[in-house]
């Protein structure tokens, strides 16, 4: 179905997803501290506010500033942004430090992002973890949000399945809030058929068709199966995040607890999925972002306030 969104509408959705990235990184990173345990959330016992959000935001909010400016993604352009804002201590991993380092140094971004790891470019879950917004303000068309979205990935994701997991999550935030337009729910394996039909051939695809076999599995069983971040790849983070963004696309609260519950990475799972489920849900509604999770959160930086 064709249709157009204007400038403000795109603004508006791309915004909520924001909202809901930043407050399951911020509220995720949470359990990194020691003595905090899954069972307090369940139990409705939050960690003390502000949640300090992580480098996931920080270059969510980048990605989101581009495209206000811009309109799209050029690449030259969200480079610098990224190398400009790094704020190494908002928990960058030590190879994104790097290749962000060198761009701001002047190399340019094609030869940073091909340099990692001895050449090979970096498969990590970096790409997938800021790009959900982009998905929203795509959502009129997958095709392009999933072009966008390869654009935004290659300015620091060299590797194939590093791209494709950027290219799976922003399809599925694209696809989750074209839904929330029509007013309905996509069933959970129509979701992620559609996500894997959008992938090209190779581990990610294969993540994604191995979690639509998984819908309606126990949480546990799911992580097995499809990984939980632990090794911070894309292949080990983005299955098990389109698992739960589909199981629990009309519950936002629900979706970032099962994030919390199934440990590893759970700053960017959260992220992922707090991106995917807020851009169908919204902010403040029921079932979406709560209002007090959101006063929780450190505020977003001025530029993109
Ligand atoms: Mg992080």
């Amino acid at each position: 179905m064709a249709f157009t969104l204007f400038a403000d509408t795109r603004a508006a959705l791309a915004r909520d997803s924001l909202h809901g990235l930043s407050v399951g990184d911020a509220l995720g990173s949470q359990f990194f501290v020691p003595g905090r345990r899954p069972a307090d959330l369940a139990a409705g016992r939050f960690p003390p506010s502000p949640w300090q959000w992580t480098d996931d935001t920080e270059m969510a909010c980048s990605v989101v500033a581009e495209l206000t400016e811009v309109g799209e993604i050029d690449r030259d352009r969200l480079a610098l942004a990224f190398a400009h804002r790094c704020e190494p201590y908002r928990g960058y991993g030590p190879g994104a430090v790097t290749i962000l380092r060198l761009i701001r140094t002047g190399t340019p971004w094609p030869v940073a992002a091909a340099s990692a790891f001895d050449g090979q470019g970096s498969c990590g879950n970096g790409a997938a973890m800021r790009v959900g917004p982009l998905g929203a303000w795509f959502a009129d068309s997958t095709r392009q949000a999933a072009a966008q979205a390869r654009a935004s990935a290659e300015v620091t994701h060299a590797h194939p399945e590093g791209i494709a997991g950027a290219v799976a999550v922003a399809v599925a935030a694209a696809l989750a809030t074209r839904a929330r337009l029509d007013g309905d729910r996509p069933p959970p394996s129509r979701l992620l058929a559609a996500v894997a039909a959008a992938l090209d051939p190779g581990e990610v695809h294969q993540g994604v068709r191995r979690a639509a076999g998984l819908l309606g599995r126990p949480l546990a069983v799911a992580v097995d199966a499809l990984g939980n971040g632990s090794r911070v790849t894309a292949q080990d983070t983005v299955p098990f995040t389109l698992w739960a963004a589909a199981t629990h696309l009309d519950d936002y609260p629900a979706a970032i607890r099962a994030c919390v519950e199934a440990g590893g990475d759970v700053d960017t799972t959260a992220a992922i999925v707090g991106a995917v489920v807020a851009a169908h849900t919204g902010v403040g509604t029921p079932g979406g972002v709560p209002a007090d999770w959101l006063a929780a959160r450190e505020p977003l930086p001025d530029w993109v306030a």
